[in-house]
């Protein structure tokens, strides 16, 4: 889920580049944005779509750990088509193992027969069955059909699957993922517009960009395919169409497992830009009624001497030369606050006096960070950049709230308020002051 500390799988699935455990618009945060993707700003307020979008979300990363893929059912007919220069359509009988083998597709169907493809153009591979059409990557079903797309930019063998799906097939798949089963209707279906708002965020902005729009992870939302789960279903059903809506653009849906208690704004978490500049996203004043759950506090202690470490890979990697040449860390301070008294910034000063400034996202994402240095995945990851930090001698210890980027609705507040009696509308108009619910198409 985009930042519920239950789902194993959204936290998990999260990639190197970023360890948020929270959802974040890729391109959005200049610290976490994928190669290529740091230079795309939102200069203009993505418009209220007129259609149902179709979505392209990516499901699978086939890389050199896991090279191939298995795609459909035992003796379920598949249609096989290249997207340019083609030899033609085949259709084969799954399940299909499909790689990239010198430079062109491998596809083997169920009786070990090779398809003849002879490039490495990207492949569609639908069911060849009528309604509802549904396809299996590995054990899981996905609704809609499946583009693959080769990524010679992340290796020889590399290639994507991403899932075209109609947005109010896709969504079940995300509502379900990202709450708790036995959580109320009444959060399903904020969680729904929520979802729905950003997808279509998204869908604008990267289209002809790149070849999908949203990842299954908790960087974009965690998506798990087609479920059956009533709740879900009908609190998809009964806000189709419903996006939130600001001075007649749309809001992009951000929201978080838990804010702690304080909100955030989505210019300090999620990227200072315009279309992120207003008022539904500046978050709701005052204290939050999530702040009794367990999430909502935590205190976290680490090695003096690994948080420095982490702090100087991480600038490294990110060509930071007053992170990358810090001595042993002596203390971290806020040094500035949003309106709602939630920390924005922080000042890492170490033995020598040396003194470094960073936003809390990226404070965070550096006391996270894995790679290099002889480092490993922090075993309790700081969970928000909401915190104080105390150093002890050889002891940092952070008291923090929350989990995720706190921007936009907090999915353990949402469900507290419909416990209490409230509907979906109310906990929009909770955390998204001043949006409006639109129906934008039927
Ligand atoms: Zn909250």
């Amino acid at each position: 889920m985009a930042a519920l500390a239950a789902a194993p799988a959204a936290l998990s699935a999260c990639e190197s580049e970023s360890n948020s455990s929270g959802q974040v618009s890729e391109a959005s945060t200049a610290d976490s944005a994928g190669p290529g993707l740091s230079g795309i700003k939102r200069t203009r307020r993505p418009p209220l779509p007129t259609v149902e979008p179709m979505m392209r979300v990516r499901v699978f990363r086939a890389r050199a750990e896991t090279p191939s893929v298995q795609i459909g059912e035992t003796d379920q007919w598949l249609r096989v088509f290249p997207l340019a220069s083609a030899p033609g359509t085949v259709v084969l009988r799954g399940p299909l193992q499909l790689c990239v083998e010198s430079g062109r597709w491998s596809i083997v169907d169920k009786d070990s027969r090779r398809a003849p493809v002879e490039n490495l153009d990207g492949l569609d591979i639908a069911s060849l069955a009528g309604a509802g059409p549904a396809v299996h990557i590995n054990d899981r079903l996905y609704p809609g059909s499946l583009r693959l797309v080769a990524r010679t930019d992340q290796g020889p063998e590399a290639f994507d699957v991403i899932n075209l799906v109609p947005l109010e097939a896709y969504l079940p798949g995300v509502v379900a993922a990202e709450l708790f089963d036995h959580w109320h209707l009444q959060t399903r279906a904020a969680q729904a517009i929520a979802a729905r708002s950003f997808a279509c965020s998204e869908h604008t902005l990267f289209r002809g960009r790149r070849a999908y729009d949203v990842t299954n992870t908790a960087r974009s939302q965690v998506y798990i395919g087609r479920i059956e789960h009533d709740d879900t279903l009908d609190a998809v059903r009964t806000t189709r169409g419903q996006v939130l809506a600001y001075d007649a653009a749309l809001v992009p849906g951000y929201y978080s497992s838990c804010c702690g208690g304080l909100a955030a704004r989505a210019v300090d978490v999620i990227g200072n830009h315009p279309a992120n500049d207003i008022a539904p996203l500046a978050g709701r004043e005052g204290e939050d009624i999530c702040i009794t759950v367990k999430v909502a506090n935590w205190t976290i202690q680490r090695p003096v001497q690994v948080l420095t470490r982490r702090l100087i890979a991480y600038g490294k990697r990110r060509g930071r030369e007053d992170l990358a040449g810090l001595a042993t860390i002596a203390s971290i301070e806020v040094v500035e606050s949003n309106v709602h008294q939630r920390p924005v910034r922080y000042a890492v000063t170490d033995v020598r006096a040396n003194r470094v400034e960073l936003g809390a996202e990226t404070f965070m994402r550096a006391a996270n960070y894995e790679q290099g240095q002889g480092l490993s995945r922090p075993k309790q990851p700081l969970m928000s950049s909401y915190l104080r930090a105390v150093v002890s001698e050889s002891t940092v210890i952070f008291k923090g709230h929350g989990l995720g980027h706190g921007a936009g609705m907090c999915q353990y507040g949402a469900e507290q308020l419909a416990r209490s009696g409230k509907s979906h509308r109310d906990i929009m108009a909770w955390y998204y002051p001043e949006a409006e619910i639109v129906r934008a198409y039927t």
